[in-house]
């Protein structure tokens, strides 16, 4: 057991893909057995830990290097519930720590040709390019404020290799004219409405055709979720496709948990090609939440932070994550997931801001039923400025039924209050019941400072969305 992080190894250490010398295994050997001992340090050979709070981020099973996953609690990881949410924990040492500022900036994805290897090697490499020994000298001899100044710069030289040089700062797109309706309506103030169709089970389009075309009139952009509750489906991408050619304008959903960085890359280029303009990037469920037999869960080569900054990248700059040029660069409309329900609203601020800083332009928050919360949440939001820096949509959704609602009570990242289930089982309709408790939950909700628009998550019940924005008195291109 690790003397100072809360829980034992959750992967087995990875391994060189290559042979090591006898002095680089020692190395790795010593390395190992005492940041194991002391941080729980998992040999990912991309040492993080000083940006980290001083705890392995790796114990983390979906391998996520820039904050909680929108499932996270306080009581525990929503993948393994018999151990701690890791980032939960480096996020409450770092405020004990007065670190938390260390949290904002992005940090890399693994190179795996590294993983299992000495992250010593790196520290070694850095110091002979600035002298060596005569540069430890320098060094000892500064003053306290150099002293601590060279130090940052020292390691922040190791943990940002030039291929992804990240920072803590805001990287807003550059000025440009919107390059999807859904950005010119919120581009020019107008109250968005999406919604979230899941992609059908078959290979017919007839479904996805169906229900674009019920809600072509009404809402904005159309959502296609990718592989949701890691099950397999059509593909958010041809859904995409389906929409654009029958008159709805798409939002492709990218998940990293089945992307690699090559993947993404190559998904980026051909469904921009396609027309496709608006991209929201997420981390995923986790495999153990489909159905099994389960594939290799420990490798997750990016998260939603990592492909923000990836396509951000290739639009501004016009360049791959190794850095060759794109001639023709992707245009994007970038999106990323909010998580009102997750962790504390502190916590989750901190992880939205650092998706803005990224490059998101708008959030599509998690499932709202709990406007006291969602209240707490978006004030966190305004406190960092995350509110005036991005459009944030609100999650929607009516509930069928009360045995739904304790479903969706268990699903991670969606808290249906008590109050509200009371409110269903005492109805004599608790379906019509849900509705009403939706209406009045967008009246008060569209008047928030902050709330640029609402995001649909009726899931299989679709139908239900014109009544709702009819009677909300919302409508299509910003009109409310
Ligand atoms: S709750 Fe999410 S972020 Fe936290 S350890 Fe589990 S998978 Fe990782």
């Amino acid at each position: 057991m690790p003397g100072l992080t809360p829980g034992r190894r959750w992967q087995a250490a990875y391994r060189p893909f290559k042979n090591t010398s006898p002095t680089e295994k020692l190395e790795a050997g010593i390395e190992r057995a005492l940041k194991g001992a002391i941080w729980g340090c998992r040999m990912c050979g991309n040492c993080l830990l000083q940006e980290t709070a001083f705890i392995c981020p790796m114990e983390c099973p979906k391998g996520l290097r820039n904050g909680p996953c929108g499932g996270s609690t306080p009581e525990h990881c929503y993948v393994d519930p018999t151990r701690p949410c890791i980032w939960y924990r480096i996020y409450a040492r770092a405020e004990k720590m007065g670190r938390l500022d260390r949290l904002m900036e992005v940090l890399p994805p693994l190179d795996w040709d590294k993983t299992g290897t000495s992250a010593f090697a790196d520290l070694r490499a850095n110091l002979k390019t600035h002298g060596g020994l005569s540069a430890v000298w320098r060094w000892a001899t500064a003053r306290p404020e150099e002293r601590r100044r060279k130090w940052e710069a020292f390691f922040r030289e190791v943990r940002q290799p030039a291929w992804w040089s990240g920072d803590d700062l805001p990287h807003p797109a550059p000025p440009h004219e919107p390059v999807s309706s859904l950005e010119r309506v919120l581009a020019s103030g107008g109250f968005a409405i999406t919604v979230e169709i899941s992609p059908p089970l078959t290979a017919d389009p007839a479904d996805v055709v169906k229900k674009v075309q019920m809600l072509k009139d009404y809402v904005d952009a159309v959502n296609f979720t990718d592989n949701p509750s890691a099950t397999p489906r059509m593909s958010s991408l041809a859904c995409s496709l389906i929409a654009l050619q029958n008159g709805v304008e798409p939002v492709l959903q990218v998940a990293a948990r089945d992307r690699t960085r090559m993947g993404l890359q190559g998904e980026v280029l051909g469904a921009t090609a396609l027309g496709i303009r608006n991209i929201l990037c997420l981390t995923g469920d986790h495999p153990r939440t489909g159905p099994p037999p389960n594939g290799r869960m420990d490798i997750w080569d990016l998260d939603a932070i990592q492909m923000l900054w990836i396509i951000r990248q290739m639009r501004d700059e016009g360049r791959f994550l190794d850095c060759r040029e794109i001639k023709c660069a992707p245009q994007a409309f970038l999106g990323a997931a909010g998580s009102p329900n997750s962790s504390t609203p502190l916590i989750q601020a901190i992880r939205e801001e650092k998706k803005v800083n990224a490059g998101a332009q708008f959030l599509q928050t998690n499932l709202v039923f709990d406007y006291d919360r969602f209240v707490d949440y978006l004030e966190a939001l305004e406190r960092r400025e995350v509110t005036a820096r991005t459009a944030l949509l609100v999650g929607i959704s009516p509930i069928r039924s009360v045995k739904a609602a304790h479903y969706m009570n268990a699903i991670p990242g969606v808290r249906v209050p008590e109050a509200y289930i009371k409110r269903m089982e005492a109805s004599a309709d608790p379906k019509e019941e849900s509705v009403q408790m939706t209406l009045e939950l967008i009246d008060k909700v569209k008047r928030l400072p902050g709330v640029r628009g609402l995001h649909f998550m009726s899931v299989t019940w679709e139908s239900i969305v014109p009544r709702l924005i009819t009677e909300s008195g919302l409508g299509k291109n910003g009109e409310s």
